[in-house]
C-alpha cells in the first residue's frame, strides 16, 4: 500500500472568548495541494479549550450553537479546575465538541454534504497561539 500522508497545520488568531470560525475553504486548500484522490482528511487542533466541529455555516444557527453550550455549562458554576485556571467551561465545551474530525476524500475533494461546513471552535479566546492541523491520508 502506498500510504502518503500530508500534514499542514494553520495558524488561528482569535479575537473574542467564543468564536465559530470557518475553515472548509483552507482544507479544501491543503486537500487540493495534498493531490491526494482518494483517501481521508483529518482536521485536528491540539488544545484544551477549542474543538473541531462539522455543522452549516448560518448565523442563526452558530449563535443557537454557542447558546446552547452555554445552558449546558454554566460559567458560574463551582469548578475545581478554576482554582488553578479560571476556564472549566471552556474545557467541559470543547469536551462536547470534540478536537478533530474525519471527512472522506472522493476524487480529489472533500465529501462534505451541502451544508456542511468544517469549523475552529475557540472556547477560551482571545489567544494567538492556536493552529489547526490538516492530514491528508492517500488510500
Ligand atoms: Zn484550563
Amino acid at each position: 500500500m502506498d500510504l502518503k500522508i500530508n500534514q499542514q497545520t494553520k495558524p488561528m488568531d482569535i479575537k473574542s472568548r467564543v468564536e465559530l470560525i470557518d475553515i472548509t475553504s483552507y482544507v479544501e486548500k491543503e486537500v487540493e495541494n495534498s493531490r491526494v484522490r482518494e483517501g481521508v482528511c483529518i482536521i485536528t487542533t491540539p488544545h484544551t479549550c477549542a474543538g473541531i466541529i462539522i455543522n452549516e455555516n448560518e448565523p442563526g444557527i452558530l449563535l443557537d450553537i454557542v447558546n446552547f453550550l452555554d445552558k449546558l455549562v454554566h460559567s458560574g458554576e463551582v469548578y475545581e479546575h478554576n482554582k488553578i485556571d479560571n476556564n472549566a467551561d471552556a474545557h467541559l465545551k470543547t469536551l462536547l465538541l470534540g478536537s478533530s474530525e474525519v471527512i472522506p476524500v472522493v476524487e480529489g475533494k472533500l465529501e462534505l454534504g451541502a451544508w456542511q461546513s468544517i469549523f475552529f471552535a475557540e472556547m477560551d479566546g482571545p489567544r494567538d497561539e492556536r493552529r489547526v492541523n490538516v492530514i491528508v491520508i492517500k488510500k
